[in-house]
């Protein structure tokens, strides 16, 4: 790490949620090289001062820390182990930090892979969403040894605002996967309050105001129920992704026998936007498999 905590930081997958990461850890006066397999996605972020690089190992060179930002497992993995992957041209800091939402399974193996070439992998997934990533306000659990989690903390306090060491290597993707259960089934809830508000002739404005003034408050209910509301399927953390949390959390719960009854029953929904087209609109839009319930023409 440079002087006064400002790192080089090494920063691969620039979408929605990297790019604005990508911009507050410039903010902040950390040096970032960029690499996308999307090279009009590290496009813009050069034009707001980071550095293209043309591969993950380019992304390493001279790096404190990498960063990681992908869809899913297998994405992190060709990152890590394939041609001019991480695994060959580790960043010389010694540390790899992957923030994307991924298997804590998958973690544990590729943190031993790295352990034996003595760099350190830090599993960080976050919260917040999109508007959390461009306020610098995630809530970031990580995962792996207290040592290399004190070096990024200082990065990581350019992207967040809860930053919390919640145990050994995986523990990050594992609470990330429990904010994700209580997320989906919590919009699922709210799903089947607007239809019943709606179908008993409610003002869902209103019948909206009052839940977030009471028990049934939520973070999902206060961000995604105006959009929910109003229909807007637009793009925000999409139907895909959650799908693919939820697999996560499924495959997690069989490894350790725990039986996630409201998973399966969330997911099964889940199942049913994607089987509409409807996987790249944002999760509120998961209100339109209750619109078909329910029989209401949509858009
Ligand atoms: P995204 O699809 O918008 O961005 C992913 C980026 O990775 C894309 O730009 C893609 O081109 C790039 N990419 C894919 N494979 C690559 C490879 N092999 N090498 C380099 N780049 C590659 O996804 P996102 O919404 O930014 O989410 C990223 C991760 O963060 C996911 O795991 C997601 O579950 C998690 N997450 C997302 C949100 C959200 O609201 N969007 C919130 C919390 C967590």
């Amino acid at each position: 790490m440079g002087r006064n905590d400002k790192a080089s930081v090494g920063f691969i997958g620039i979408g929605t949620m990297g790019r604005e990461m990508v911009r507050n850890l410039l903010k902040a006066g950390h040096a970032v090289r960029a690499f996308d397999i999307t090279s009009s996605a590290v496009a813009d972020v050069v034009k707001e001062g980071a550095t293209g690089a043309q591969s993950p190992a380019d992304a390493a060179r001279g790096a404190d820390i990498v960063v990681t930002m992908l869809p899913d497992t297998p994405h992190v993995e060709a990152v890590i182990y394939g041609e001019d992957g991480l695994l060959r041209s580790p960043p010389p800091g010694g540390i790899i930090v992957d923030m994307s939402t991924i298997s804590p399974v998958a973690v544990r193996h590729i943190h031993a892979d790295l352990k034996r070439i003595d760099v350190h992998f830090i599993d960080a997934p976050v919260s917040g969403g999109p508007l959390g990533a461009k306020n610098a306000a995630l809530s970031i659990m990580a995962g792996g040894e207290a040592e290399a989690f004190a070096r990024v903390e200082p990065v990581f306090r350019a992207m967040g605002t809860t930053i919390t060491h919640v145990g050994a290597s995986g523990a990050g993707q594992t609470v990330k996967l429990c904010n994700q259960l209580v997320c989906g089934i919590n919009i699922q809830a709210i799903c089947e309050a607007l239809a019943l508000g709606r179908a008993s002739g409610v003002d869902l404005d209103l019948l909206r105001r009052v839940l977030l003034g009471g028990a049934a408050a939520s973070w999902m209910l206060d961000k995604l129920g105006p959009a929910m509301i109003a229909g807007d399927t637009g793009a925000g953390f999409r139907i895909d992704l959650m799908f693919k949390d939820l697999r996560l959390v499924q495959e997690l719960a069989q490894t350790l026998n725990v039986p996630l009854p409201g998973t399966a029953l969330v997911t099964s929904q889940y199942v049913d936007a994607r089987a509409h087209g409807e996987g790249a609109n944002g999760n509120q839009a998961l209100f339109k498999v209750y619109d078909r319930m329910t029989n209401q023409v949509t858009g």
